[in-house]
């Protein structure tokens, strides 16, 4: 069957974007090749779509039919408040249009989507959920760490690490270290050596493996592995930015067995 019939025949199984309905959708890391299927028919579908920074410029094009509405952070400028992308997409369902709210990711992975959810909700606006690729996983991935592997771990912590600042109630990191299991960073880079200090009073080895995956499956993709004492140096002296993953525990140390995969 061809790439065209088969999307057809997705497209034709799914239930339709009607009118007045908000799809929530995840489009992955960033690679248009880690979106589902389900979502690539919705970007055919959709007349609004209301996207963050994080979704690639190719996906964003294949919504050919829709006007795009974007709500992201640019350039140190700040991101437009929740309470209004809320509102945005009540009023673009009222208005009738067919609207797809694409995040990075899964949307319900520390990306705010289960706010959107339940303000459409109490709006009565009917929606759907379609699941994306979370980074973290797509990260060990692209770095050739699994998330699990046995004789090394039985679970896995995804963690965010934005609350390190003391903005929010922190996490409580040395509790996290107890439990042996490796730990998954989303939004942890500018946080990262009192992540690691943290981790690190709280019982984790200094030689932990730890790694950096910055733009996982994007052209600016980068890998770096060290150690938890010398993770957050690293990360400054090299250079990486964001959006970065860090993964700490055994499961990274079978990067080196593995070796890269792509
Ligand atoms: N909902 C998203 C996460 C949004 S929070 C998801 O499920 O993936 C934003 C954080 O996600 C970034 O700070 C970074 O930690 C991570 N992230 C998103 N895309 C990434 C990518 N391509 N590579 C590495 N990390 C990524």
């Amino acid at each position: 069957m061809s790439r065209e019939a088969t999307l057809a025949r997705i497209a034709a199984r799914g239930p339709r974007l009607e009118p007045g309905h908000v799809w929530l959708a995840g489009a992955g890391p960033g690679d248009p090749g880690c979106l589902t299927l389900d979502v690539v028919a919705a970007l055919g579908q959709a007349d609004a779509l209301v996207h963050d920074a994080l979704v690639d410029a190719e996906v964003i094009a294949m919504a050919e039919g829709a006007e795009p509405f974007f709500v992201g952070k640019r350039g140190g400028q700040p991101s437009v408040k929740q309470e209004a992308i809320n509102a945005l997409l009540i009023e673009l369902a009222g208005a009738g249009r067919r609207v797809l709210r694409l995040k990075g990711g899964d949307p319900y992975v520390f990306g705010r989507g289960g706010e959107e959810a339940l303000a459409l909700a109490r709006a009565s606006v009917p929606f759907r959920f379609l699941p994306g690729l979370t980074a973290g996983f797509a990260a060990l991935g692209a770095a050739g760490i699994p998330p699990t592997m046995r004789g090394i771990n039985k679970a896995v912590i995804l963690a965010t690490g934005h609350t390190a600042d003391g903005e929010e109630e922190a996490l409580d990191w040395a509790l996290l270290a107890r439990t042996g299991q490796p730990i998954i960073v989303y939004m942890g880079l500018k946080n990262l050596d009192r992540i690691a200090a943290a981790l690190i009073s709280g019982g984790l080895a200094e030689d932990t493996p730890a790694a950096i995956v910055m733009g996982a499956t994007t052209p600016r993709e980068r890998i770096h592995s060290a150690t938890l004492a010398t993770i957050a140096a690293d990360a400054t002296r090299l250079g990486f930015g964001s959006p970065a993953l860090i993964a700490i525990g055994g499961i990274v140390a079978l990067r080196a067995a593995l070796g890269v995969q792509r």
